[in-house]
């Protein structure tokens, strides 16, 4: 069953997910949430494809997939977001989402074979969001010890790597999951995620 997230979680995802926007010659701040792992790029385009049937939140096996309920959200309403620092994406390997989804909304690569095995389908996903490091609020740089972003980097080759009193994220390979942001132990958060759409 799809969790509903509410509008403070979701600015918990940090300042970068905020875009400011104009309307009527008035700024106004408005989030741009970040989308289950496929998503068009575009969030215009996304809220234009996406049929809010739920079906990717009812797909996934970690409860992942939030869905804004409620009127306040605007034309966000019934669509479907991340929020990894509260539920991290594991970046499946079926990619139980992305077939569930039947608009096209969420949808793999144009390079995916047609023959692929079920169990690949992770490659041919873009990453889901971009990871953005605040160096002053990790914890190595204020003297402790710490690895905890490397060691719950689900990917094969460890897209995060801590290096001396350095962290070095491998954007050509981060998927942008977010297990790290989950296990960041610094507060402020040294982690946060940044969506993908275009500038
Ligand atoms: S890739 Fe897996 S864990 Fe991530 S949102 Fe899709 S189904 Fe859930
Ligand atoms: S499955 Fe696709 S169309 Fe349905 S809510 Fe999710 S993104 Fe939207």
């Amino acid at each position: 069953m799809a969790k509903e997230f509410s509008r403070r979680q979701l600015f918990r995802l940090g300042p970068k997910v905020i875009s400011e926007v104009h309307k009527d010659k008035q700024e106004v701040e408005e989030p741009i949430p970040l989308r289950p792992p496929g998503a068009l790029r575009d969030d215009e385009g996304f809220l234009k494809t996406c049929e809010r049937c739920h079906a990717c939140a009812d797909a996934c096996p970690y409860d992942a997939i939030g869905v804004f309920h409620g009127a306040e959200h605007g034309q966000h309403e019934l669509t479907p977001f991340m929020n990894p620092a509260e539920k991290p994406c594991r970046w499946c390997k079926t990619m139980d989402c992305v077939q569930a989804c039947p608009s096209g909304a969420l949808h793999f690569n144009d390079d995916k074979p047609d023959d692929v095995d079920p169990e690949s389908l992770f490659q041919y996903v873009p990453a889901m969001a971009k990871i953005q490091f605040h160096q002053d609020a990790c914890l190595i740089t204020r003297g402790t010890l710490c690895d905890e972003c490397n060691l719950f980097c689900p990917t094969h080759t460890k897209s995060i790597l801590v290096i001396g009193r350095n962290v070095r994220i491998k954007e050509d390979v981060c998927t942008g999951c977010g297990l790290c942001v989950a296990h960041c132990p610094a507060t402020p958060n040294a982690l946060t995620l940044q969506d993908c759409s275009p500038e």
